[in-house]
């Protein structure tokens, strides 16, 4: 109590009091007045002190009165503070939106089951984050996602076996602690069963919202530090079911913690790798059809590494796309290749590939641009390889970067054609000047009559609509004179030589020797396309 409020109650305690001895001697008045006290005569006689006796007689009943009263307003003062600390205590462990547990309390369980394990009881969390929740908040807004979170946590509570606590651990993330009892049997029917009842869609305003749940196992064990090792744990196989497409459960493994430190030891390498200049640039020949004479060269990406020796794309460049690296790397890797490139015959093409999250940055060109001006190689030598999945992420986007570069006289090349999921529509919209068909067609064109129907058929429909083709992965003679046959303009593959470094690929070029026998693979482009 604050010291005002406490001078308050003291004064307006003295007051409450003298009023009640005021009436103490007012009734002692009036009794005096009308004669009331006159039966009592004799005993105040006895005593000899009348009037003064039934003034303090008045005056005790009322001080009397005042502390009864006291006590009472004391008691429900009490009650009221004790009320108020337990709703207070209740708001501090609850979560406000779904009533369940929240984070701090849930600890709280988790500790004291971590504890009970030595006494051989045993329990397990279940880490459940929702898919898709973002785009329902998005779409529908707070209200749809509220009424979401409020519609998984009843369900949650429904499936909660006795003894076990449900809590929302912030945003679209639920857990619930549940003593084991049938074993990991139990916790996989569990699992599963949150997962149907989560996928089961929420009503709201006459909309049907969907979201999805992963989940993530972790038993309690002694040789978990604390309650937070525990979540931890959960939290892991969650991370691993989400990387295996969401929408599933995974119990926690102690390899996953590994997995978890090896990736997180990869990606600082690769930052370190990046800023040292020690993703180098391999160039890989690509050839004309039939003469298999070189054209140009595809920068390929390899990781110099300190320990593991040369490290191959596909094991860093999807780490470099997830955690953004790829610009940094991808534009360095661009320069050394154009400064390497201005050596070589002034008709060789340069391909470089550009990760689809880059095609999101709206000033990719004029990036790509300063990196030409800066090294003083020409935009016409320069060709972009673009992956059919940055038309799926943001077609506007890339539309408008495709546009910039062709611009620069940059040329731009659909890579791993087939592969994923472009149409004749992002064929015709998007101004490419070359389609790459994906080597797992080439591979088979020798074995399986339906691929080489189906490149065939890529070659045709690049020639009608004006583009010229590259087959990628040629690596049997074959193949080539199968490819030639059918018109293919350019080929690349272990035939014509892997991609290489700096040095490896100034012999063969010089090896290629006198330039004026080269085609002028400019007008050779052109006139494929
Ligand atoms: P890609 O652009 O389709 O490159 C062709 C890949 O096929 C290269 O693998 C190349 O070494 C391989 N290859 C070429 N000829 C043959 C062959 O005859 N047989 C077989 N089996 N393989 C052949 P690599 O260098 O491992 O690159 C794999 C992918 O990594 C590339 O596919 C590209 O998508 C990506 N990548 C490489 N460097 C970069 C880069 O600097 N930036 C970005 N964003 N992606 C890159
Ligand atoms: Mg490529
Ligand atoms: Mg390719």
């Amino acid at each position: 109590m604050s010291r005002e409020t406490s001078n308050a109650w003291g004064r307006g305690e003295m007051y409450e009091t003298l009023c009640l001895l005021v009436i103490g001697v007012g009734i002692w008045f009036v009794g005096v007045t009308l004669g009331t006290f006159d039966s009592l005569q004799g005993v105040i006689v006895t005593y000899g002190l009348n009037d003064l006796l039934m003034l303090a007689a008045c005056m005790g009943l009322a001080l009397c009165g005042a502390s009864v009263r006291k006590s009472i307003l004391l008691r429900r003062l009490m009650l009221e503070r004790d009320a108020a600390a337990a709703q207070a205590e209740a708001i501090s462990r609850h979560d406000g939106l779904t009533g369940l547990a929240n984070r701090r309390r849930f600890i709280d369980a988790v500790g004291r089951s971590l504890s009970a394990v030595t006494t051989g009881s045993s329990a397990a969390v279940l880490l459940i984050d929702l898919d898709r929740f973002k785009p329902v908040n998005d779409l529908y807004g707070h209200a749809a996602g509220n009424a979401v979170l409020c519609a998984v946590s009843e369900r949650l509570q429904q499936l909660l076996p006795s003894g076990g606590v449900a809590a929302r651990l912030g945003g679209d993330e639920f857990a619930m602690l549940v003593p084991v009892e049938q074993g990991s049997e139990g916790l996989t029917r569990l699992a599963q069963a949150v997962i149907t009842s989560i996928a089961v869609p929420v009503s709201w305003n006459q909309n049907d919202l969907k979201v999805g749940a992963t989940v993530g196992v972790a038993v309690v064990a002694a040789d978990h530090a604390d309650a937070d090792a525990v979540l931890h744990a959960a939290d892991l196989a969650m991370y691993q079911g989400k990387k295996d497409g969401r929408g599933n459960y995974r119990f926690f493994r102690s390899a996953m913690d590994e997995e978890l430190r090896t990736r997180a030891r990869l990606e600082s390498e690769l930052r370190l790798a990046i800023e040292t200049g020690a993703i180098e640039p391999y160039y890989q020949p690509v050839v004309s059809l039939p003469e298999k004479e070189i054209v140009g060269v595809e920068v390929l990406a390899r990781w110099r590494h300190p320990t593991r020796g040369l490290v191959n794309p596909a094991e860093f460049i999807p780490i470099a796309e997830e955690t953004g690296m790829i610009a940094d790397l991808s534009y360095n890797l661009i320069r050394r290749a154009c400064i390497d490139a201005r050596a070589w015959p002034s008709h060789l093409i340069l391909a470089v590939n550009i990760a689809p999250h880059q095609f999101q940055d709206a000033w990719l060109a004029e990036r790509i641009l300063a990196i030409l001006t800066e090294t003083g190689f020409p935009p016409r030598r320069l060709e972009v390889e673009i992956t059919e999945s940055a038309l799926i992420q943001d077609l506007e986007a890339t539309r408008a970067t495709l546009l910039s570069l062709r611009q620069l006289g940059v040329r731009i090349a659909l890579d791993d054609f087939g592969t994923g999921y472009s149409s004749l529509y992002h064929l015709r919209e998007l101004k490419f000047d070359k389609l790459k068909i994906d080597r797992s067609y080439v591979d088979a064109i020798t074995m399986s009559d339906e691929r080489a129907k189906l490149v065939d058929a890529i070659i045709k429909l690049g020639t009608s609509l004006g583009l010229s083709t590259t087959a990628e992965g040629i690596e049997t003679d074959a193949s080539l004179h199968w490819l030639s046959d059918q018109g293919c303009n350019f080929g690349q593959g272990y035939l014509f030589g892997r991609a290489m470094p700096k040095a490896e690929i100034d012999a063969v070029l010089s090896a290629q020797g006198d330039l004026a026998s080269w085609p002028a693979p400019i007008d050779a482009f052109a006139e494929a396309s």
